[in-house]
């Protein structure tokens, strides 16, 4: 299966880079993320880490978006502390970026392996939420 992706925003990739290497402090915050609004701005956020099962880079900045009245997101991206580069969503993150925001793109692999997915890609026969609801 061939599929044309778009190219790769790497002024996304570099904020995100700038944040961990800024924000991220010890063991709270280890992950930056970074999107782009549909508006064409850059929202941005860290994890916050906790045993609980505090949120990731990618739910912090659900909320932090929403609260700066960004509400549709079109591409997104994790970058790690420590100059680990880009770091790909965890499962719960697929699932609840593919809820909030299905038509989503997610930029994966570092460097010059770096490429722009779709959210529905890198969660293939994925549960539906939205779909869910409609059925109730
Ligand atoms: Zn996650």
């Amino acid at each position: 299966m061939t599929t044309q992706h778009d190219p790769v925003d790497h002024e996304l990739i570099r904020a995100a880079t700038q944040v961990a290497e800024t924000r991220c402090r010890g063991d709270h915050h280890t992950v930056a993320a970074a999107a782009r609004a549909r508006d064409g701005r850059i929202v941005s956020a860290v994890n916050v880490y906790h045993f609980t099962g505090g949120p990731c880079a990618e739910l912090a900045l659900i909320g932090a978006a929403a609260a700066q009245g960004a509400y549709e997101l079109d591409t997104i991206v994790a970058v790690g502390d420590r100059g680990r580069g880009v770091v790909p969503p965890c499962g719960r993150c697929r699932q609840v970026l593919l809820d909030y925001f299905p038509g989503l793109e997610v930029i994966v692999g570092s460097g010059d392996g770096a490429r722009t997915v779709p959210i529905s890609e890198l969660l293939p026969a994925s549960y539906v939420w939205a779909d869910q609801l409609a059925a109730e």
